[in-house]
Parts: structure tokens; C-alpha cells; sequence
């Protein structure tokens, strides 16, 4: 059976390492409704059903699907609640020291999504990284920054260790990210998938981009912007028949 957990206030640790303590739709909504950026407790058990019910949904499908493709993978994922006072609305997925996957949800993300489908389709966008390896291409795509930079800093006159340093910094830099626009459109495209087979709209549940702020162009912006993503969902919604699938 799936546990969920909560995080025990333990601000100030790398979630890798956190002690994590299990947590009910109760715990939920009670560590919602106290301390900074409380919302009302009618608000805090609503949003707390829905989160339950949508990881209920959603694990089991994520989990598969990470099976199928990835049989020697661990695909145990484990949904934490990030209760730490003062986070802004996030999910990430990361894993912990012994390899398993991490979902973390803070509780104000809990507390704004509007609908189960966003909740699922948030959800399973964080499942398809970790399905999809992309915290392992990360890290080669900025190993591999870092050595063409170097290589390339040598080459063009820099001569002590910190202008050496200095360039190889930037091209981890690069690297990590050159590929991660292309990461988000393939974890939106994996998620629609994943949110339609657990039962939810994908179509629906990635209206959440629109009330994120439109991520910059930057140079190193790791976003894409919302209208590529919205595009891979529409385009990926419509080979599988739309919804339900
Ligand atoms: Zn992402």
C-alpha cells in the first residue's frame, strides 16, 4: 500500500537525507491550516482529499510505466510532503540516498492547484523525469560541458588554474542545461500520457502553466516557455484519443 509521508519540520536538511515521517489526509490538512501562509481549514481538507486521492491514482500507473521501461530501475517511488514554513508552491523529484525516487510536494503547490487533474498532471510530470532518467542525463550533459569548456578555454589562451576553473564552472553550467527545455517538453509529453491513464484530463490539469509566470528567455532559462508545453500536451492528448484515453 502506498504511505505517504510528511517531512517532519526538518528545515535545514537535504531532502536526500530527511527523516520523513508518514502522514495522513489529516496531518495534511493540519500542517495546511497552521503557521505562515495557513488557508482555511475547509480549504486545507479539501485540497488534502484531492492530493490523496490524485497520488492513489497516479502512483500506480507511474510506477508501471517506470517497470516497463526500466525493469532493473528502482520505480518504488516515495511521495513526500515538504512541510517546511516559507516554500514557494513547488514539486521537484529527486532521489534519496539509496536510490529511490523522491516526489515532493510543498504544501502551498497543495494548497493552489485548482483541480485533481492539475494535481495528476504535476504529478506525473515529476514521475516522467525520474522514468525518463533525467537527473542522470543532467549530470553526463554537465560533465561533458565542463570538459568541452576547459578543453576549449586551454585552447584559446587561458593559462592559469582559475581561468581553467572558471570556464569548466561555465560549462557545467551549459551543459546541465542545454538539455533541459528538451527534458520538460519530454517529461509534459510522458505526463499527459501517464495523467490520462490514471484516470485524469491532461488537457485540463496543464491550464496550471498558465498561472505560473511565464519562465524568461534567457540564456540559461531552464523552462520552456508555457505555450511550447502546452503545444507537446495538446499534440500527445490527441494521438492517445484525448480523454479518457
Ligand atoms: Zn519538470
Amino acid at each position: 500500500m502506498l504511505r505517504l509521508f510528511l517531512l517532519a519540520l526538518s528545515f535545514g536538511l537535504l531532502l536526500a537525507n530527511c527523516t520523513a515521517v508518514p502522514a495522513t489526509e489529516t496531518d495534511i490538512a493540519g500542517a495546511m491550516a497552521t503557521g505562515r501562509n495557513a488557508v482555511a481549514p475547509e480549504v486545507a481538507r479539501v485540497q488534502a482529499q484531492t492530493f490523496v486521492a490524485v497520488v492513489n491514482a497516479v502512483e500506480p500507473v507511474a510506477e508501471a510505466e517506470c517497470r516497463l521501461r526500466n525493469p532493473a530501475a528502482n520505480c518504488d517511488f516515495r511521495i513526500v510532503v515538504d512541510d517546511r514554513r516559507g516554500m514557494p508552491p513547488n514539486a521537484f523529484q529527486t532521489l534519496d540516498d539509496q536510490g529511490r525516487p523522491i516526489i515532493a510536494f510543498t504544501l502551498p503547490l497543495i494548497a493552489e492547484v485548482q483541480n485533481a487533474d492539475e494535481m495528476a498532471f504535476i504529478m506525473s510530470h515529476e514521475a516522467a523525469h525520474h522514468i525518463l532518467g533525467h537527473l542522470d542525463r543532467q549530470d553526463q550533459n554537465a560533465a561533458m560541458g565542463a570538459e568541452i569548456f576547459g578543453q576549449l578555454a586551454t585552447v584559446q589562451g587561458a593559462t592559469t588554474e582559475a581561468q581553467i576553473r572558471a570556464a569548466q564552472q561555465l560549462g557545467a553550467a551549459v551543459g546541465a542545461q542545454s538539455y533541459s527545455k528538451q527534458f520538460e517538453l519530454e517529461a509534459d509529453a510522458l505526463g499527459t500520457v501517464l495523467t490520462a491513464r490514471a484516470g485524469f484530463d491532461p488537457l485540463k490539469g496543464a491550464e496550471f502553466f498558465f498561472r505560473i509566470p511565464e519562465p524568461g528567455n534567457g540564456f540559461l532559462s531552464t523552462h520552456p516557455p508555457n505555450e511550447a508545453r502546452l503545444a507537446v500536451v495538446q499534440e500527445v492528448a490527441a494521438t492517445i484519443g484525448g480523454f479518457p484515453p
